[in-house]
C-alpha cells in the first residue's frame, strides 16, 4: 500500500451562521442541487470557512451543479465549494472529484439538516469539521 504523505491533517472550522445558510440555500434549491463557493482561510491545515459566495453563471438539476471556473474572478480567499446532494448520500461523485476546486468540499445531503453536512479532499477522503460560533 502507498500511502501519500501529507504534511498537516486538514480540519474544517466552519462558522455556525454560514453553516445555517448553507443548509437553507440547499433547502431552498431543492430539489435541484445547490452550489456556492466557500470563502476563508487556511492556515497549518486548518481551513476556517467563514464566509459564502454565489459563483457566476451556475446551473444545477438534480444530479448536477456547477460553475464554469475561467469565470471566477482570482480571489485568494476561495478555499472550496459546497453543494448538495438532493437524493443520495453525501459521498462526493466521480463528477464531483473531477471537478474539485479549492482545497476542500463540502456535500450536504437531503433533508439538510445540522448534521447533514460532510468535508472531504479531492481524493474523496472525509475530513474531520467542527462549526465554531
Ligand atoms: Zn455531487
Amino acid at each position: 500500500m502507498i500511502f501519500k504523505k501529507e504534511k498537516f491533517e486538514r480540519h474544517i472550522l466552519l462558522k455556525k451562521d454560514v453553516r445555517d445558510s448553507i443548509l437553507s440555500y440547499c433547502k431552498m434549491k431543492h430539489p435541484n442541487e445547490g452550489i456556492l463557493i466557500l470563502k476563508g482561510k487556511s492556515k497549518k491545515g486548518k481551513i476556517t470557512i467563514d464566509g459564502l459566495v454565489i459563483p457566476p453563471f451556475s446551473y444545477s438539476d438534480p444530479t448536477f451543479a456547477g460553475f464554469p471556473q475561467s469565470f471566477l474572478p482570482l480571489d485568494l480567499d476561495y478555499v472550496g465549494v459546497v453543494h448538495s446532494h438532493p437524493c443520495g448520500s453525501a459521498k462526493p461523485s466521480l463528477t464531483d472529484l473531477h471537478n474539485f476546486f479549492g482545497l476542500v468540499s463540502l456535500i450536504v445531503q437531503s433533508p439538510y439538516d445540522d448534521d447533514d453536512i460532510f468535508a472531504w479532499d479531492s481524493n474523496g477522503n472525509q475530513l474531520s469539521m467542527t462549526v465554531i460560533d
